[in-house]
C-alpha cells in the first residue's frame, strides 16, 4: 500500500490565449518536472462536479475528497469561519461586507460593496461596535467578527435557527439591500430572517452614527454604514475524511477556507513559513513539510492557491510564471519515495480568458512506481485529454487514489458495518472474542 500527496492548484485548468500564441498556461510554461512525471506517470481529465459545471473552490474540494454535494455541503460560511478559528455549534454563519449604502425613500441603496475597502483600525471598531448584539428578545446572539480588508463574519448563535435564508447583498452596486427571506416555510427559517432583519436595522443605526463614519465622510471616503451578509451557512455532521478513506490525513494549505475545509474534514493542518495562498508563496516550503508530514501521515493534501489568483486577474503570463514557480518545487518529488503515490490536479479550471472558474475539465496526473503508464510526454490539457486515466468524474477521485495506491477492496466484500471502498486498517476491524 501507498502513501498518498495529492497537490491541487487552485483553477489549474485553462483555454488556450490569444496573448500565449494560443497556449494554454500549462503548455506555454517551462515546467521540466511536471513533463518528466508525465511522461512517467499517467495522465487524465476530469471534471470535478459535472460537465460544464463550474465549481466553487469549496465545492471542488469537497467534490473530489468524495463527498457528496447534495448532503455533504453546508456553505462556504462554515469553512470559511473555521479556517479563521471561528467553531459555531449552534447558528447560521454568514459571510459579510462592509458596504456603504445610501437612503432613497424607504429603500437603502448599495453605493459601494466595499466601503471604499475600509480595513485596519477602522474596520475593527466598527465591528465591535455591532457584535454582541441580543436580538430576538434574547434568543439569538449576534458576533461580528472583522478578518481582512472590508470583509468579516456575522455569526448568530442560538436555537432553531437556519441556512435556508436568501442574500441581503444584492451582489451588484446601485441596486437596493435585499430584505432576508425564508427560502422554506418553516419555523426555523422565518425565524432567522427576522433576526437578521433586527440586526441589519439595528447595526444600521449604530453604524450610520458611529464617529468613525462621520470622520470617514469629512475625508470624503464613504462610510462603512451597513454590513451585507450572503452566503448562510449552518454546520452539519460531515464524516471525517480519514473514516470515509481509510486515511490518517493532513493538509498544507495557507488559504483561510483551505485550512477550514481540512478542519472540517478531520486533517491536521499545518501552514509552513511563507506560505500564504498568493503568487508569491513559498510552494517549496509546501512540498518539504509535506515531505516530512509523510513520517507521520499516510495521506498530505497540498494547496496552491496563486494559479486561480493569476486567473482571476486575468493575467495569462502571471500564471505561466506561478507554474514555472511550482515547478521547481515539484523537483523534490522527481525521485519520490518507493510507497509514494504524488497526484496532481485542480479543484476546477479558471480559464485567464474569462477570469472566472468554468465547467471545463481539469488536467490530473498520477505519478510513482509501479502505476500503468500511457504515451504522454507533457503535463497540459491536450495531453491528458488523451492521457490512460481517461476522462472521469472528479467524484471517483477518491476511488482511483485508492486504486493507484494499492488501497482499493474488491467490490462486494463486507469486513465492516458500514459501505467501504478501502482495505480497512487493522483498527478498523472488531475481532471476535471467544
Ligand atoms: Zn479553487
Ligand atoms: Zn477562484
Amino acid at each position: 500500500m501507498k502513501k498518498v500527496m495529492l497537490i491541487i492548484l487552485d483553477g489549474l485548468g485553462d483555454r488556450p490565449h490569444p496573448y500565449l500564441k494560443h497556449l494554454t498556461p500549462l503548455q506555454a510554461a517551462e515546467i521540466p518536472n511536471m513533463d518528466y512525471m508525465a511522461s512517467k506517470g499517467i495522465l487524465g481529465m476530469q471534471y470535478p462536479i459535472a460537465p460544464g459545471v463550474p465549481p466553487g473552490s469549496d465545492t471542488g474540494h469537497l467534490s473530489l475528497f468524495g463527498y457528496d454535494l447534495e448532503r455533504d455541503y453546508p456553505g462556504r460560511g462554515i469553512f470559511e469561519a473555521l479556517g479563521e478559528g471561528i467553531e459555531l455549534d449552534e447558528g447560521v454563519a454568514f459571510r459579510a461586507n462592509f458596504a456603504t449604502v445610501s437612503e432613497r425613500g424607504e429603500e437603502l441603496i448599495v453605493e459601494d460593496r466595499r466601503a471604499g475597502r475600509i480595513s485596519g483600525h477602522d474596520a475593527e471598531a466598527l465591528a465591535s461596535t455591532i457584535s454582541g448584539m441580543s436580538l430576538l428578545d434574547g434568543d439569538v446572539e449576534a458576533e461580528f467578527v472583522h478578518t481582512l480588508e472590508h470583509r468579516g463574519f456575522l455569526i448568530l448563535r442560538g436555537r432553531q435557527l437556519s441556512s435556508q435564508v436568501t442574500d441581503v447583498d444584492p451582489h451588484e452596486e446601485g441596486y437596493p439591500v435585499l430584505e432576508p427571506l425564508p427560502m422554506v416555510a418553516d419555523e426555523r427559517a422565518e425565524r432567522t430572517a427576522r433576526a437578521l432583519k433586527e440586526f441589519l436595522a439595528r447595526s444600521y443605526v449604530l453604524l450610520r452614527d458611529h464617529e468613525i463614519n462621520r470622520r470617514r465622510m469629512n475625508e470624503d471616503k464613504p462610510p462603512a454604514n451597513f454590513v451585507l451578509p450572503r452566503g448562510a451557512s449552518e454546520p452539519i455532521e460531515i464524516e471525517r475524511f480519514g473514516d470515509r478513506w481509510g486515511f490518517k490525513p493532513a493538509a498544507v494549505a495557507a488559504g483561510p477556507m483551505y485550512k477550514g475545509i481540512a478542519r472540517a474534514l478531520g486533517f491536521e493542518v499545518y501552514q509552513p513559513e511563507g506560505a500564504t495562498g498568493l503568487p508569491d508563496s513559498n510552494f517549496r516550503g509546501k512540498i518539504k513539510e509535506a515531505l516530512n508530514l509523510l513520517d507521520y501521515f499516510d495521506f498530505v493534501y497540498v494547496h496552491m492557491k496563486g494559479t486561480d489568483v493569476a486567473s482571476h486577474r486575468m493575467d495569462p503570463s502571471l500564471k505561466v510564471k506561478v507554474l514555472e514557480r511550482i515547478d521547481l518545487a515539484l523537483e523534490d518529488l522527481i525521485d519520490p519515495p518507493e510507497d509514494l503515490l504524488v497526484v496532481i490536479t485542480g479543484d476546477h479550471a479558471t480559464p485567464c480568458t474569462i477570469g472566472k472558474h468554468s465547467g471545463d475539465p481539469v488536467p490530473v496526473m498520477f505519478y510513482g512506481s509501479g502505476l500503468p503508464r500511457d504515451d504522454s510526454t507533457n503535463f497540459h490539457e491536450l495531453d491528458a485529454s488523451m492521457g490512460g486515466a481517461g476522462w472521469f468524474s472528479g467524484k471517483d477521485m477518491m476511488k482511483l487514489i485508492l486504486n493507484y495506491s494499492n488501497r482499493s477492496l474488491e467490490y462486494g466484500l463486507r469486513p465492516l458495518p458500514k459501505r467501504t471502498w478501502y482495505i480497512p486498517r487493522r483498527e478498523d476491524l472488531t475481532p471476535l472474542r471467544i
